[in-house]
């Protein structure tokens, strides 16, 4: 992806992790790992974004990535607005460009997008006027890049920074999921030794995203010995009906037990981007445990957003 990098190698846009190369990524990790204080709120608000106008363009829900990415717009003394699909003219039909370039009009020069489609953000990107920074916060099932940082920044500061001798599971609905796409662009590019991808066949897809992985459809042998367990939230509002059976034959064979989680190595995390289905992909035992990094992903998100907003546009 050639858009988010200008000639000089930097960022310019967020768009997906793929291709980002591993210096950038490692950046954007040790940074956010130095400004953990500040986006814990323990320590003063950094000024690098004073007098920079933000809007967070959402057009599907969010709870943790609107909101992290409004604090630490805020840590980073920017001033920001949010643009919500369902209080705006976007229910008069205005477009996603429309809205951006009247905002843009207004002097916003960062634009945080959460969109149903498949490439919107980049769609908005290619458009955008010559100052203005477009980062993806979720575009349909494509990626959620600063998920895939949390995920990755939480990884290692648990089992540090060599990920060739982790064995990663992903499990659950890989289809429908920009956060696992984002992962794995993330794990391939830290060179993690071992990548397995857990889901009934219906939800894996086949179209080159698990290349390199090693898939199944049997959730017991695959968290054989695993260093971490990367779940993922039932895709509902993107899915065809009938790709499951129901949510307990779902839980049966493909939800996260304590019992279940015993067959992975002694040390292993447990991580889940949120919203969780508790009892449908991982029980409260579990989600609530001591193996899980749930709230730590959440903190660090913070972090990420920080990270990635001074970088692109401070
Ligand atoms: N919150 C994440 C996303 O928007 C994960 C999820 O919804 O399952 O992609």
């Amino acid at each position: 992806m050639t858009l988010q990098l200008d000639s000089d190698g930097h960022l310019r846009h967020l768009l997906t992790l793929e291709g980002l190369p591993k210096e950038t990524l490692c950046r954007l990790l040790d940074r956010a790992g130095q400004i953990r204080d500040a986006a814990l709120g323990r320590a003063h608000k950094r000024n690098s974004l004073l007098g920079t106008t933000i809007c967070t363009l959402f057009f599907e829900p969010s709870t943790r990535t609107r909101s992290s990415f409004h604090i630490a717009a805020q840590r980073l003394s920017a001033d920001v607005i949010n643009f919500d699909a369902s209080t705006s003219s976007a229910r008069k039909g205005e477009t996603a460009l429309d809205t951006l370039k009247n905002l843009e009009a207004m002097g916003v020069r960062g634009f945080i997008v959460r969109h149903p489609e498949d490439g919107a953000a980049e769609a908005l990107a290619m458009q955008a006027g010559e100052g203005t920074t477009v980062i993806n916060a979720g575009d349909g099932r494509s990626a959620h890049p600063t998920q895939g940082l949390l995920d990755a920044l939480t990884l290692r500061q648990a089992k540090g920074a060599d990920f060739s001798k982790l064995k990663v599971l992903i499990v659950g609905d890989v289809k429908h999921s920009r956060v696992a796409r984002s992962d794995l662009h993330a794990l391939r590019t830290l060179g993690t030794g071992e990548i397995r991808v857990c889901g009934p066949a219906s939800l894996l897809p086949d179209d080159g995203t698990l290349e390199g992985c090693a898939t199944g459809d049997d959730f017991d042998a695959m968290l054989e010995g695993v260093d971490a367990v990367m779940m993922l939230r039932l895709q509902r509002e993107r899915m065809e009906e009938g790709l499951v059976a129901s949510l307990d034959d779902y839980h049966a064979r493909y939800g996260l037990t304590a019992g279940r989680l015993r067959r992975a190595a002694g040390d292993a995390v447990v991580l889940h981007p949120g919203p969780i289905n508790r009892g449908v992909e991982i029980t409260d035992e579990v989600a609530d445990g001591p193996q899980s990094l749930v709230l730590r992903q959440v903190s660090n998100g913070v972090a990420i957003r920080m990270a990635v907003l001074e970088s692109l546009l401070s």
